[in-house]
């Protein structure tokens, strides 16, 4: 099988098994095991942020910033594509009460003026407060666009205007630094909060990482408890984080090279009206209003490839480590017969 369904179903590579087996452990409940504290120093350290913490998802990152960010009843600004409102199971209600207010935008992004016309007046009694303003790179819903830092930037002026904070919804961060030439240290200085996932495009078996202050994160060390993430000698994981971070940046270049070939097949399809700008390794197509989209995905089955069906019309391929040069061959060549 091809499996162009998501970055996420990538295997371990064997030296990164290797770094694995070798990883020395402790408990990091206790904060004692070497490989977690090192991926948690070394993660910090890239993006200049005071602090970092390894939790088990990006879904568990996103949610313990939202909870350590909120009170309940307050209010959460993010984009109506956003991944923290659509597929977190309703965590912003179930873990810390607070509701969502969706801002419009291409491509699963915001601008600073939407941003600020959605923040309540803190003096009415009627509304609920502002708290937080969640944004999202690249985009997942929004087929991997990346944001300029200039649009970021004037954010962050309306969220350091208004009192809010500010968090980056970062799993794949890693596409976009590689894909704008951008460096990390400028994110540290844009966002009070960044997760970052290790187990899409980077390769990892397991695990995020929550950047933030030290008193964020110490307070996020312990709603991670509370929920369930505190675990004990998963050094073994992190070794795998480690060795990706140090080993598979760079070469998302190649996942993001696979995506751009795949589009240009995609657009002398037979059956694909549209496929939208594609800048990473997210690929967002639509089928002709007389193609079926179950008889796309049999046809691309029997031909051992797999892709994503999104709602709304949206048909998603994306690259990943796992998938090769030959086998992006092989799909274009399956497409253009179709
Ligand atoms: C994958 C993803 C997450 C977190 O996902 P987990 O599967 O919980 O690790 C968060 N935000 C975005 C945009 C994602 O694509």
């Amino acid at each position: 099988m091809i499996d162009l369904r998501s970055d996420t179903v990538t295997r371990p590579t064997p030296p990164m098994r290797q770094a694995m087996m070798e990883a020395p452990v402790g408990d990091d409940v206790f904060a004692e095991d070497p490989s977690i504290n090192a991926l948690e120093n070394y993660g910090a350290a890239l993006f200049g942020m005071e602090a970092a913490l390894y939790c088990p998802s990006g879904t568990m990152t996103n949610q313990i910033a939202l909870k350590v960010h909120t009170q309940p009843g307050q209010e959460i600004i993010a984009h109506e594509l956003s991944h923290i409102l659509n597929y977190e199971g309703g965590g912003a209600a179930f873990h810390s009460g607070c509701q969502g207010r969706t801002v419009s935008g291409p491509q699963g992004q915001m601008k600073a003026d939407p941003v600020a016309a959605a923040i309540q007046n803190p003096e009415d009694i009627h509304a609920a407060p502002s708290r937080l303003v969640v944004a999202e790179n690249t985009t997942n819903k929004g087929g991997g666009a990346c944001y300029e830092m200039a649009d970021l930037a004037a954010i962050q002026d309306v969220c350091q205007a208004h009192g809010l904070a500010f968090h980056l919804d970062g799993a794949r961060l890693w596409n976009a630094l590689i894909a704008k030439n951008q460096d990390p240290i400028a994110y540290g200085h844009l966002f009070d909060s960044i997760s970052l996932c290790l187990s899409k495009g980077l390769g990892a078996p397991v695990g995020s990482l929550l950047l933030g202050s030290k008193g964020f994160i110490r307070e996020a060390r312990r709603v991670r408890k509370r929920f369930g993430g505190g675990m004990r000698q998963a050094g073994m994981l992190a070794a795998a984080a480690q060795y990706a971070l140090e080993n598979h940046r760079e070469r998302l270049r190649e996942d993001h090279e696979k995506a751009q070939q795949l589009r240009q097949a995609l657009e002398t399809c037979n059956w694909v009206a549209r496929v939208e700008p594609v800048e990473t390794n997210i690929v967002i197509f639509y089928l002709k209003a007389d193609k079926e989209a179950a008889a796309f995905s049999a046809h691309l089955r029997e031909a051992q490839i797999l892709h994503t069906q999104m709602g709304q019309g949206k048909l998603r391929f994306v690259t990943h480590l796992d998938v090769s040069k030959a086998d992006i061959d092989q799909v274009c060549q399956v497409l253009q017969k179709l």
